[in-house]
């Protein structure tokens, strides 16, 4: 098989020794074994997070804890931030459980500033304000702490969920210190494992409301989860137990390398993507909110970015497409997880060949 290396932002490159952890011989998710594994990863998560919250694994994309969240931390009046497609995403998710659904949303491109949310908060009392950390589609990550500070300001009670699915593992984020109540991510971004599992991080106000709130559903009740996990270290439900034996594995990388060296270098290929985009190209985000795990080149030259990864992945690469109405009006550049900043500068090197930029 032609190897093409991923510079798209998500699903992210794997290590090849990760992937072997996938083949171990199956167990039951009933068996003294599984809640082994499960005590482990659980452990080397709060290591790694360096929180006490309560942390849950699912077996899901990302967007079923963004529908977990609406279920089980909103009764009735929530607001969504939009800043590109994925808080659109999150908004829809809201409307389409039946929850009263206000949106703040800016242009593609910007963040949310304090301000605005401050305003917003204001004018109504939410149970729930949702965030998105960093927007996958437009490149921008939102000043994630002075929007929860912004909240809690005017309304304490309220709580500030957290689209984080590209950038936990990848751009810093305290749970507790910047006040969050619900942060969630999915395995295949900056935590570089195959699609398939979810990690959700909950505070205990968050889980208090959680257990006042009706029709939590089924596969998504966090509660549910909650005592399954700490009974038994089980899930409620059969979880997908080769990738736990992959994050298993992933955490003992992560924890060797250490979470200000992983953030660090993702702040050091964000530098060697954006120090290129601006010389060759431009920037399509808020140069005083760029995301740390992906670039969002404005296509300045008006380069067919389709025959650019055309010619890229006979070369073993691919980057992406402007998402939805940004596509061919910008091109993205995923930068996280392990790969590292001579990586994207090789790509780097190999765009300017094949485009012959001088
Ligand atoms: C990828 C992504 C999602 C969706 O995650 P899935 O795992 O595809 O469901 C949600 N939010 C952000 C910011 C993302 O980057």
């Amino acid at each position: 098989m032609h190897r093409v290396k991923l510079f798209i932002p998500g699903p992210t490159e794997v290590r090849e020794e990760i992937l072997e952890a996938l083949h171990r011989p199956m167990i039951g998710h009933r068996s003294p074994e599984f809640s082994d594994l499960m005590d482990r990863v659980l452990h080397k998560l709060r290591r790694a997070l360096r929180t006490d919250f309560r942390i849950q694994i699912h077996t899901s994309s990302g967007s079923g804890l963004m529908e977990a969240a609406i279920r089980n931390f909103v009764e009735k009046d929530v607001l969504v931030t939009v800043i590109g497609a994925f808080g659109e995403r999150w908004a829809r998710i809201a409307e389409s459980n039946g929850k009263n659904t206000d949106v703040l949303a800016v242009e593609w491109g910007e963040a949310i500033t304090p301000e605005q949310l401050q305003d917003a908060v204001k004018k109504k009392h939410y149970e729930a304000v949702c965030i998105t950390h960093n927007e996958t589609s437009t490149g921008v990550m939102n000043p994630l702490k002075e929007l929860a500070d912004a909240v809690k300001d005017v309304s304490p009670d309220t709580l500030i969920l957290v689209d984080a699915v590209s950038s936990m593992f990848g751009a810093p984020l305290y749970f507790g210190d910047w006040q969050l109540d619900f942060v969630l991510t999915g395995s295949q971004k900056a935590l570089a494992l195959p699609p398939g599992l979810a990690i959700g991080v909950i505070s205990e106000n968050a889980f208090e409301k959680a257990l006042t709130v009706k029709n939590r559903g089924y596969y998504f009740d966090l509660v549910e989860m909650q005592k399954y996990v700490d009974e038994r270290r089980q899930t409620p439900t059969t979880p997908g137990i080769s990738l736990f034996y992959a994050l298993d594995a992933q955490l003992d990388r992560i924890l060797e390398e250490g979470m200000e060296a992983r953030w660090e270098r993702h702040r050091q290929m964000a530098e060697v993507a954006r120090e290129w985009a601006r010389k060759y190209f431009d920037l399509f985000a808020d140069p005083d909110h760029l995301s740390w795990t992906v670039t969002t080149v404005a296509n300045t030259r008006g380069i067919s970015v389709a025959e650019l990864n055309a010619e890229l992945h006979k070369r073993g690469f691919t980057i992406s497409d402007g998402y939805g109405k940004l596509k061919g009006k910008t091109f993205r550049i995923g930068h996280m997880g392990d790969l590292t900043p001579a990586e994207v500068q090789e790509l780097l090197l190999n765009i300017e060949s094949i485009l012959g930029l001088e």
